[in-house]
């Protein structure tokens, strides 16, 4: 028997493991999460509970995607809900995807997407962004693509893509057009309300980030009904858990958390900005909360000489068209302060 390498399918015997940080207490400004902390209503939700585990959950998670659906003034068969916004993209390329068909991933963009194209038999199609890192329109209608993935606002650069821009991808390409708002909360004009103007629209959410609660693996989409009913019967039948949709049900209707979260968000960003900016960063303007920034010294001295100060960012430094960039989340007054006075030791130590 020919062992072990040719047991793995071709398509997928290039993937590495996915950033698994090994731990040690290190303020973490590295995935973006919330950093008020875990969602209270959630919370609260998960200390008060008494659940029958024998039972299944509901199939689908009806009562969360009724309860979406009120936020968002949709009906609950524009909406889908899984194991994450990982799970919607991994829905995704598998319904709308043949084997061999090619898929359209911004460069740069979400490392996860390449991954998911890949899973599902599809091939990447790179598209880079133009030099303000907004999408070159042209170019990806051209591309004869299947999919097009986009974030907006875009992970790492931060930035939200032009509504026009989007929305001229829209009506002139033909195929699936995925819109990832994991950062929507933080941003303006939000695809969510639109999916019934548009035939080939799918956007995605998540309550991994500014809702707080990652660990729950909670992500949700909404597209017409007709691509919705497609994607339901793609999906994995009982693939969100019932205590990680009852503590999204409950962390949906507080709402004021959000708000708050948002608000420091955007007092912060400008403040930490402006940091960085005084170390000799060059930054990128962020719709989010997160900022990309070039490093003054060597990436990876700098993301090394963080974490052995007890701060987590995220490395893109190797990475075409992001070289010797990192990416922070924006934290609290109290974070940032911590983060720039690190940042500061470091880049002194390389003079
Ligand atoms: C964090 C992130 C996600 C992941 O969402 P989960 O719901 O945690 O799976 C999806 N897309 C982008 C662009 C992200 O940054």
């Amino acid at each position: 028997m020919t062992f072990p390498e040719n047991l793995m399918r071709e398509t997928t015997r290039d993937f590495q493991i996915y950033y698994n940080p090994e731990l040690h207490g290190e303020i973490r400004l590295d995935t973006n999460t919330n950093v008020l902390g875990s969602n209270p209503a959630a919370t609260r939700y998960l200390a008060d509970g008494k659940w029958d585990l024998n039972g299944y959950p509901n199939t689908y998670s009806n009562g969360l995607r009724s309860a979406l659906a009120e936020l968002y003034g949709l009906e609950t068969e524009n909406l889908l809900a899984g194991n994450g916004s990982d799970e919607m993209l991994d829905v995704a390329f598998k319904t709308f995807t043949n084997w061999g068909d090619r898929c359209v991933v911004p460069v740069p963009s979400y490392t996860l997407y390449d991954y998911f194209v890949k899973l599902n038999g599809g091939t990447t199609v790179e598209s880079d962004l133009t030099e303000d890192f907004q999408l070159d329109v042209d170019d990806i209608v051209r591309s004869g693509a299947k999919v097009v993935i986009m974030p907006s606002p875009n992970n790492p650069t931060g930035n939200c893509f032009r509504r026009k821009d989007v929305e001229d991808i829209l009506s002139r390409f033909d195929g699936v057009v995925i819109v990832d708002e994991a950062y929507g909360e933080y941003a303006e004009g939000s695809m969510m309300g639109r999916v019934e103007e548009f035939d080939n629209l799918v956007v995605m959410r998540t309550f991994s980030k500014a809702y707080a609660m990652a660990a729950m693996r909670v992500g949700y989409a909404a597209a017409n009904k007709r691509l919705m009913d497609m994607m339901l019967r793609i999906k994995i039948p009982y693939s969100l858990n019932m205590v990680s949709e009852g503590a999204a049900i409950a962390a949906l209707k507080d709402q004021d958390f959000i708000r708050r979260s948002v608000a420091m968000v955007r007092e912060q960003r400008p403040l930490l900005d402006a940091g960085l900016r005084k170390l000799g960063f060059e930054t990128f303007p962020s719709d989010s909360n997160f900022i990309m920034a070039r490093s003054p010294i060597d990436h990876k001295v700098l993301v090394d000489g963080l974490k052995a100060r007890g701060v987590l960012i995220r490395d893109f430094g190797a990475k075409r068209r992001t070289e010797n960039c990192v990416r922070t989340t924006v934290g609290t007054a109290e974070l940032n302060a911590i983060l720039l006075e690190k940042a500061a030791e470091v880049i002194e130590s390389c003079r």
